[in-house]
């Protein structure tokens, strides 16, 4: 009733009143909306790294990599959104707790990073002389024989079948210093060897060696009066060493002229009895890669899922796509393709290795997508790199890496030496490629991109070929 009394001051002012009722309804429908939208949204708000919201890292800054579809800030800092969504953030860690808040929309989330406080030293225990040198053989099959007391770098002298006898004279931390000839040592892991009990090594004796011609490979068989530790050194001429003899005996064979000047690709050694058999592959013919065996290593698979890119995509899928794409791309050009994986399965890195050797390839690429550790920025570093233990497969690495720069732009992120398990396959000449960076925002919306993979197998054939022409 008052509302009939109203003058048309009053009823302007009640229609303004109105307008506000109306549009506080409208606020309280808009905000429902927002929630709606953000609730939704929300669900694409999501960060793949660090794995936990309460971890320990020792590193001086370390990253928040993710996605998000709304803005998105870290401790009210906004952080920029590659336009997939994607964002890798570093963050400054001081020592203790540091506590992080991302928020987006209407959802945040804390993270609580503790950096140990006191970083202890490794102190490296003094090297132990042994009064009397004491008689090991090597109880872990393929147990590396090292030129220093170091598991990692590129120290790897040979890789040690089981039984073979071992003079040792000494230990410091986790290794054995293993006597090859005077003033000569090498290292083994304490874990690979066990002790003879009565037995004393006493020097062999080498009694000359046989060449066998066939058709694949230059084979020699070097003939000793008991099993020793040996290097094979990799040049221009190879040669093998055998140690425990009376002095080290270092043996030049017609490598160079059998393979006439061309490189080295592969080879392999064993002992059979007290008969050293080494075969080496022979120069391939061809100046294509018509019926050359190549083995395309997916890398990880089943649950050893691999890095996870800012958008959440496993390295294991994308590495498997890629090497399917080049499994068709070298079988259109002829090659004979031998895949270590074919679906999403665990395969382990010897078991890779083995497929490749048992198949007789003599090439092998493993593919990967990178990642980084803490401490680095994500957004800095992008590329594709390609990785080799062996200098022979240097020139591959290099012709494969340049090959793909060209084709594909992605960064220079260098050709690389590395102790790889896959890449110290000596049969074949074996390279482990790191196509780009998953954490890199940039380099994570190529490697999800069908057509980039596609492009990316061609370029590495393309590498291959290409190595194989100029040959
Ligand atoms: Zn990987």
């Amino acid at each position: 009733m008052q509302f009939q009394n109203l003058n048309i001051k009053d009823t302007k002012i009640n229609s303004k009143s109105m307008l506000f009722v109306y549009n506080d309804n409208m606020k309280k429908f808009l905000i429902l909306i927002c929630i709606l939208i953000f609730g939704i949204k929300s669900s694409a708000f999501n960060i793949v790294y660090p794995k936990n919201t309460n971890v320990t890292i020792n590193a001086n800054s370390t990253f928040f990599i993710g996605s998000s579809q709304t803005p998105l800030t870290v401790n009210g800092q906004n952080v920029p959104l590659h336009k997939t969504g994607a964002f890798a953030y570093v963050v400054k860690l001081n020592s203790g707790k540091n506590t992080f808040v991302i928020c987006s929309g209407n959802q945040s989330q804390t993270y609580t990073i503790t950096k140990p406080a006191i970083k202890f030293p490794f102190k490296p225990q003094q090297f132990v002389q042994y009064n009397k040198k004491r008689s090991f053989y090597v109880s872990t099959e393929g147990s590396p024989l090292r030129s220093s007391p170091f598991d990692g770098g590129i120290n790897r002298m040979a890789h040690l079948q089981n039984g073979v006898p071992l003079l040792v004279d000494g230990e410091k931390n986790w290794f054995y210093r293993v006597v090859l000839s005077e003033n000569n040592y090498g290292w083994i892991s304490k874990s690979n060897v066990k002790e003879f009990k009565n037995f004393e090594i006493t020097p062999a004796k080498f009694l000359g060696y046989d060449y066998i011609d066939s058709r694949d490979y230059f084979t020699f068989v070097f003939h000793l009066d008991k099993q020793v530790p040996y290097e094979i050194v990799e040049g221009d001429v190879m040669s093998i060493k055998f140690f425990n003899t009376n002095e080290v005996c270092k043996h030049d064979f017609p490598y160079k002229e059998a393979a006439n000047g061309k490189k080295l690709i592969g080879y392999k050694g064993h002992y059979e009895g007290n008969d050293f058999i080494l075969q080496i592959r022979k120069p391939l013919k061809h100046k294509k890669i018509k019926n050359i065996k190549i083995a395309v290593d997916a890398g990880h698979g089943g649950y050893e899922k691999g890095a996870i890119g800012c958008l959440g995509d496993e390295e294991k899928d994308i590495t498997l796509k890629i090497s399917k794409y080049l499994e068709k791309e070298l079988k259109s050009r002829g090659a004979k393709v031998i895949m270590t994986r074919t679906d999403d399965k665990y395969v382990g890195l010897k078991e890779r290795v083995d497929i490749a050797n048992e198949n007789d390839a003599a090439i092998f690429v493993s593919i990967h997508a990178n990642a980084l550790p803490d401490g680095l920025d994500p957004n800095k570093i992008s590329g594709t790199s390609v990785f080799y233990y062996y200098n022979e497969a240097k020139p591959l690495a290099d012709t494969v890496l340049n090959t793909m720069l060209t084709e594909l732009k992605t960064n220079d992120d260098k050709v690389r030496q590395a102790s790889f398990a896959v890449v110290r396959n000596t049969n074949a000449l074996s390279i482990l490629i790191e196509t780009a960076y998953l954490i890199n925002p940039d380099d994570n919306e190529k490697l999800v991109n069908p057509e980039f993979q596609k492009a990316c197998a061609k370029a590495i054939a393309d590498g291959i070929e290409k190595y194989f022409s100029a040959q």
